[in-house]
């Protein structure tokens, strides 16, 4: 409900009230009291359309379980020139994980979920959404 249609609504309960005070012999200040309960009301069904037509946050992919310094040595790792044909594995990652003492599973679990399923796709997709935070930059071509 707009503002505007709010102001309606209430203008609307108010002269009813008002209508209604005059037929019935009610006294103003039961008008009053009564306008005042309503505009409470509609003030209420107001916020609380406003608190659930509110967005839900946006969820925020989860840190990688190793620090920032090791995701861009491991980026750094394998981002090599002519680099071998994709094994559709992540053996390199896992050799550079295992060759740096990091955890292995929670690591390559972390990658798969941002993208990367294998060596090069974690360049392709996991270093393209991280390097940024990591201060990591793709090494220039030529
Ligand atoms: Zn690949």
């Amino acid at each position: 409900m707009s503002n505007r249609a709010v102001i309606v609504v209430i203008v609307v309960v108010v002269a009813l009230l008002g209508l209604g005070a005059v037929l019935y012999g009610g006294t103003y200040a039961i008008m009053i009291g009564c306008a005042v309960a309503i505009i409470g009301i509609v003030e209420l069904v107001g916020w609380i359309r406003r608190r659930r037509a509110k967005p839900p946050l946006v969820k925020q992919p989860a840190e990688p379980p190793i620090s920032y310094e090791d995701l861009g040595r491991l980026f750094e790792a394998l981002d090599q020139p002519n680099p071998p044909d994709c094994t559709h594995t992540l053996a390199e990652t896992e050799a550079f994980l295992k060759s740096h003492n990091l955890p292995v599973a929670l690591t390559l679990d972390w990658l798969r979920a941002n993208g990367g399923f294998c060596d090069c796709e974690v360049i392709m997709n996991v270093a393209a959404k991280w390097g940024e935070n990591v201060g990591w930059e793709p090494r220039n071509e030529g």
